[in-house]
């Protein structure tokens, strides 16, 4: 069958698909404090912001497709479809930090939750530009530490009782990403449909854990 060319305005979505609300807003903060950066660079993953001289890539992850331990929800139908969804997404971001990594880039994934926040963000990415004049102050303290695991990435630790989603790695790192989930619902304390239980996974030192979530839906 022959390619059929896109109208415009089939275009323009495509564009705006691209271009989305998030990294809008993240640029233009970054726009605003003089930073200069190359959109989209052909690199690995395809970074939303990429700071050439600085080999710097930032990425903006989506809550729902990258994982976030806060705010993902495990969708009630088609259970295994957004489980290897979730599973392949958040494999395919390791997997191109890896890539950048080795090739000397630094690389910062920031939450698309976190840009409520967007001054602490662009203070992170000066600081790590090394152009920082405003301190960049972490967020509160987690509650949780994830159990004690030597597990390496690929094995699964025996079960834990959790009783919070805010998490602490044992390496210290709160980059902390969910794999899959057994069950629909989101981790959050007060949210009204747990999972069974959830695979998370360390950004920094890549131990996996799988985690039984406490509670359980009160409904159903
Ligand atoms: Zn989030
Ligand atoms: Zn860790």
């Amino acid at each position: 069958m022959a390619k059929r060319k896109l109208t415009r305005s089939e275009n323009m979505s495509r564009i705006r698909s691209r271009n989305t609300k998030p990294e809008l807003q993240l640029r233009r903060a970054l726009w605003a404090e003089g930073c200069r950066y190359r959109l989209h660079y052909d690199l690995p993953g395809r970074p939303d912001v990429v700071f050439l001289g600085d080999r710097l890539a930032v990425f903006v992850d989506g809550c729902f497709w990258h994982g976030c331990p806060i705010h993902y929800s495990a969708p009630r139908t088609r259970e295994d479809f957004w489980k290897s969804k979730l599973r392949k997404n958040v494999t395919r971001d390791f997997t191109a930090d890896d890539a950048l990594v080795s090739a000397g880039w630094r690389v910062i994934r920031v939450w698309e939750h976190e840009l409520r926040r967007i001054d602490e963000v662009v203070a992170r990415i000066l600081s790590t530009l090394g152009r920082g004049n405003k301190t960049y102050h972490a967020e509160p303290p987690f509650v949780t530490n994830i159990a004690e695991s030597s597990a390496q990435y690929g094995s699964v630790q025996p079960r834990e009782i959790i009783e919070t989603p805010r998490w602490i790695c044992n390496c210290g790192s709160k980059d902390i990403r969910i794999l899959s989930v057994n069950g629909h619902g989101s981790l959050r304390p007060n949210s009204r449909h747990r999972p069974e239980s959830a695979e998370l996974i360390c950004r920094e030192c890549r131990n996996i854990w799988c985690v039984k979530v406490s509670g359980g839906p009160e409904i159903d």
